[in-house]
């Protein structure tokens, strides 16, 4: 199955590597040999489920806490540099711009990222980062006047 048991949405494919990095020691037992995925929908508690139905793994299981899915700060996102939404959008409607993202871009091409491992979305940040910073762009610009709306 592709789509979420608990909420329905469709899920990402997430390797086993980032669930054997993020889930917690005494859990681990629960991860299946099989295929899964990640449900991104705010305010479900399933992280991840098996593609074969076998079983889900909730965010209690988890050791970090993922961002995307709460609505209470701290809402971690970049999980390599230490990064909140909170954080992120705060800069961007301040600026109107993300020093963040830029610093985040530069150190990724730099040093390189360890998104699989230390991400529970499996995946590089930025992608999600981006989205973020263009809505609180938006955001920004609809309470300058500067956008009809
Ligand atoms: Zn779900």
């Amino acid at each position: 199955m592709e789509n979420c048991p608990a909420c329905g949405v469709r899920g990402k494919p997430v390797r086993a590597v980032t669930l054997r990095a993020l889930v917690k020691e005494e859990q681990q037992g629960r991860i299946g040999p099989g295929r899964y995925r990640f449900c991104a929908t705010k305010g479900c508690a399933v992280i991840y489920f098996a593609e074969d139905g076998s079983g889900v793994i909730e965010k209690e299981a988890l050791k970090v806490r993922v961002g995307v899915k709460e609505s209470e700060p701290p809402r971690p996102v970049c999980y390599c540099f230490g990064h909140t939404i909170e954080e992120i959008v705060e800069e961007a409607r301040r600026l109107g711009r993300s020093l963040i993202l830029d610093d985040i871009r530069e150190r990724v091409e730099r040093e390189g990222c360890h998104c699989e491992e230390t991400n529970p979305q499996g995946s590089c940040c930025l992608g999600v980062i981006t989205r973020i910073v263009e809505e609180a762009q938006r955001q920004r610009a609809v309470e300058r006047g500067s956008l009809p709306n």
